[in-house]
C-alpha cells in the first residue's frame, strides 16, 4: 500500500516512507492512497489487543519492509490492558490510560519508536529525536524512546505551564532524555524544533526525528483499537456503538473515522472538545475556521487549529458529509468540573470529563466513551473536586520517585544548540 499527501501534490510513498517523514513534502499529511475493505470478523472481539491489531494492521504494511515484523511490534508495544468498563446498560468508557506515562499517547508512540528504530538509516549514529510538548507528548514519546530504543531524546516544554506530573515524566528518564524548560509558551518550543529541521548545522550535526502527532505512525495504532472495542461492544450487545472521543489535535477522532471507514461496526464517532472550539463551529456552521488557542482544564486538548482536522477533512469533504458520520460539541470547564464531581461511578481526568459531558447530551443509546488519561495525572485538579486522593499507578509512582534534570533555556535556537553540542 502507498501513502498520500492530503493536499495532493507529494509522491506516494511506503509506509516506512511516510513513518520517517512525518510531514508530507508538500506540507500536507499522509493517508493512505486508498481504503481496504477488510473482512470484518466478529471473533477479533475475543483476541489479544496485540494480536488483533497486528491483523487489522496488515494491509497497511503490505509489501513494506517491516511487514515481516509487524507482529512483534505490536506485541511488544501494547504489552498493557486495555480494559472497557461498564458505566451502565448503554455506555462503556475505553480506559486507554494504562500504558506506561497513563495517557493514549502510549499506544502511538511506543509503536512509531519501534518502526522508526527498525528502518535502515546510514546516519544511525547521528539520530536524535526532537520533540516539543504542551504536555502529554512528550512523556509518551520520552519513555517509548527511552524504553525501546536507543536513541537519545531532547524535548522542549514551556516553563511552568505544565503540570507537576506531567513535567516529572519528562525530567527523570536520565542522560538519554534530556528536557528543556524553555522560557515561552508552547509554540515557542515548537517554532525552535520547526527551525532545528530547518538549520543546516543542525541537520548536518543530527539526523532528526520528529515523534510528533501528525506522524501516520501514531494514528495507525489509535484506529486498531477503537475497532477493536467496536467488535467488543457489538459482541455483547448486539448493537453498533458511537464513539465519543475527547479532542484536541482530532488525531485521535480522526482514528475514530478510519476504523469505522475500514467498515468496523461504529455507527458514528463525536468529537468532545473543550472550549477550543473549532470543529464544533464546523459542525454547526460548514465553515472551516482556526481560533486562537484557549487555556482550559483539559490542557492537552488546547488547540485553537487542530492539525490532523485536515484528515477528516480529506475523508469527508464536505460538511455535510462529515455530519453523516460525525458530530462535535463543545465543553466548557465549568461543565468539566461538574462532571468530574457528580460523577459518582466514575473517577474521570478532565478530559475524558468532556466525554462524559458529551455523552450526558446525547439522547441516543449505546455508546463507548475513550478515557485519554488516568485521572491521577490531574491530581491537582481533580482531588479538590472528589474530595479525595487517587491512588497512583505503579509506572507513574515510580517516575514520581526519580531525580530530575532539566535545563532552562531562553527561547532561542543558539542557546539549544549549545547544550546539545551544535
Ligand atoms: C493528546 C490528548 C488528547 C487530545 O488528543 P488529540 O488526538 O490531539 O485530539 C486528549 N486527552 C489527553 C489526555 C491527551 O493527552
Amino acid at each position: 500500500m502507498k501513502f498520500v499527501s492530503t493536499r495532493g501534490h507529494a509522491k506516494h510513498v511506503s509506509i516506512s516512507e511516510a513513518f520517517r517523514q512525518g510531514l508530507a513534502g508538500d506540507g500536507g499529511l499522509f493517508v493512505p492512497e486508498s481504503w481496504p475493505a477488510p473482512p470484518i470478523d466478529p471473533a477479533g472481539a475475543a483476541l489479544q489487543f496485540a494480536s488483533f491489531a497486528a491483523g487489522a494492521l496488515a494491509p497497511f504494511f503490505a509489501g513494506d519492509a517491516l511487514a515481516p515484523r509487524l507482529a512483534d511490534f505490536c506485541g511488544r508495544a501494547f504489552d498493557f490492558p486495555l480494559p472497557l468498563v461498564k458505566l451502565n446498560d448503554d455506555t462503556e468508557v475505553l480506559e486507554l490510560f494504562h500504558g506506561p506515562t497513563s495517557a493514549f499517547k502510549d499506544f502511538g508512540a511506543r509503536f512509531l519508536a519501534l518502526c522508526l528504530d527498525a528502518i535502515p538509516d546510514p546516519r544511525a549514529a547521528a539520530r536524535l529525536v526532537l520533540v516539543a510538548t504542551s504536555g502529554d507528548t512528550g512523556g509518551a514519546v520520552a519513555a517509548a524512546f527511552h524504553d525501546m530504543t536507543d536513541i537519545p531524546v531532547a524535548i522542549l516544554f514551556p516553563k511552568g505551564k505544565i503540570s507537576a506530573r506531567q513535567e516529572k515524566q519528562l525530567t527523570s528518564w536520565g542522560p538519554r532524555v534530556r528536557a528543556f524548560a524553555v522560557e515561552g509558551t508552547f509554540d515557542d518550543c515548537q517554532r525552535l524544533v520547526k527551525l532545528a529541521f530547518a538549520t543546516k548545522a543542525w541537520t548536518e550535526r543530527f539526523q532528526l526525528i520528529s515523534a510528533n502527532s501528525i506522524n501516520i505512525g501514531r494514528l495507525l495504532p489509535q484506529m486498531c483499537y477503537f475497532a477493536h472495542a467496536s467488535l467488543r461492544y457489538r459482541a455483547e450487545h448486539g448493537r453498533n456503538p458511537g464513539l465519543i472521543v475527547p479532542s484536541g489535535n482530532a488525531g485521535n477522532a480522526v482514528a475514530a473515522l478510519w476504523a469505522r471507514k475500514l467498515g468496523y461496526p461504529i455507527r458514528e464517532v463525536v468529537f468532545a472538545h473543550n472550549a477550543n472550539h473549532a470543529v464544533p463551529d464546523y459542525f454547526r456552521t460548514g465553515n472551516w475556521e482556526p481560533q486562537p488557542t484557549i487555556a482550559t482544564l483539559a490542557n492537552a486538548m488546547d488547540v485553537g487549529n487542530p492539525s490532523n482536522f485536515e484528515r477528516a477533512l480529506h475523508l469527508h469533504p464536505t460538511p455535510g458529509d462529515f455530519r453523516a458520520h460525525a458530530s462535535a460539541m463543545s465543553v466548557s470547564d465549568d461543565e468539566i468540573k461538574r462532571e468530574i464531581s457528580a460523577s459518582k461511578n466514575y473517577l474521570a481526568c478532565p478530559h475524558t470529563a468532556t466525554g462524559l459531558r458529551a455523552r450526558s447530551l446525547l439522547s441516543k443509546s449505546d455508546w463507548i466513551i475513550a478515557a485519554t488519561a488516568h485521572p491521577a495525572k490531574f491530581d491537582s485538579i481533580v482531588e479538590p473536586l472528589v474530595g479525595r486522593t487517587i491512588p497512583v499507578p505503579p509506572r507513574l509512582r515510580e517516575i514520581l520517585g526519580k531525580p530530575s534534570t532539566c535545563a532552562e533555556i531562553p527561547a532561542d535556537l543558539e542557546n539549544l544548540g549549545q547544550a546539545l553540542g551544535v
